[in-house]
């Protein structure tokens, strides 16, 4: 299975910003069997980094952070995962930011895992437990819950279009107060979700599907959390963003894999 890094970097940077920092990405990362690296940057930098990325020929790849779960319409304001086809080969699905701050429900991004897999788009659902939630001892049934409140329409099949991220919403953004996971906590909620895929989707699924990391990853950790037993890569915030940071993480996964 390949090792996914996927740099998030939300609602920072400028179009222009974005394609200098591309360029030097470019001129540092040489690509890696087994090593797939996607960028998320915002919206209105996705086309011209996508030109950016073409005329080099590079194969790092496009995800984007979101978009609306019509395919076309009156929606005032609103992208749809059709529009980034031949943009982006990802999508961010339920991520924290958009579950808490933009009140995204289950149902809503169960339309949007649906909209992304039917354009060809994959999706990297997140899930992922709040500090009070572990507290109270309720990460299972939140892991539980996120998981199939995403995905109870999605079948045998287009399960295995399916990404997985797993996120503790207390882990997100050391930089502003944000814990680190311990790797032994992240295991068990790995495990946990292999063992709630394996029941619904069986052995294979639950063993094939990718699952991703994130929370406050930086190149000091980056190492002990990608050979975490079933974790497939990292989702990355804040240290993306930083050129250094984000190819010392990738040198670290072309390490760990060989
Ligand atoms: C994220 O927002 O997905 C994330 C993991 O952020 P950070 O790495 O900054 O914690």
């Amino acid at each position: 299975m390949k090792t996914y890094i996927v740099g998030n970097w939300k609602m920072n940077l400028t179009v222009g910003e974005s394609s200098i920092y591309l360029q030097k990405l470019l001129k540092r990362i040489r690509p890696a069997k087994g090593i797939e690296i996607a960028i998320a940057p915002s919206l209105v930098a996705l086309q011209p980094l996508g030109v950016q990325l073409e005329r080099a020929k590079s194969k790092i790849k496009l995800c984007t952070q979101n978009f609306y779960h019509r395919d076309f319409g009156a929606y005032t304001g609103e992208v749809s995962v059709t529009q980034l086809r031949g943009l982006a080969d990802y999508a961010i699905i339920g991520h924290s930011e958009r579950r808490y701050i933009f009140g995204e429900t289950n149902k809503d991004l169960k339309q949007k895992v649906a909209a992304a897999i039917r354009n060809n788009i994959t999706p990297i659902l997140c899930i992922g437990e709040t500090e009070n939630e572990r507290n109270f001892g309720e990460t299972a049934d939140i892991l539980r819950d996120e998981l199939f409140g995403a995905l109870s329409e999605i079948d045998a099949e287009d399960i295995k279009k399916v990404i997985i991220a797993y996120e503790p919403v207390w882990a997100i953004s050391s930089t502003k107060g944000a814990k680190l996971a311990a790797p032994d906590d992240i295991a068990e909620s790995i495990k946990l979700i292999r063992s709630e895929l394996k029941e619904i989707y069986g052995k294979e699924v639950s063993e094939e599907t990718p699952i991703l990391y994130g929370g406050s990853v930086n190149p000091n950790n980056a190492g002990a959390y990608l050979t975490i037993p079933g974790v497939n890569g990292l989702l990355i915030g804040g240290s993306s963003l930083i050129s250094d940071h984000f190819v010392d993480i990738i040198d670290l996964a072309k390490r760990v894999r060989s």
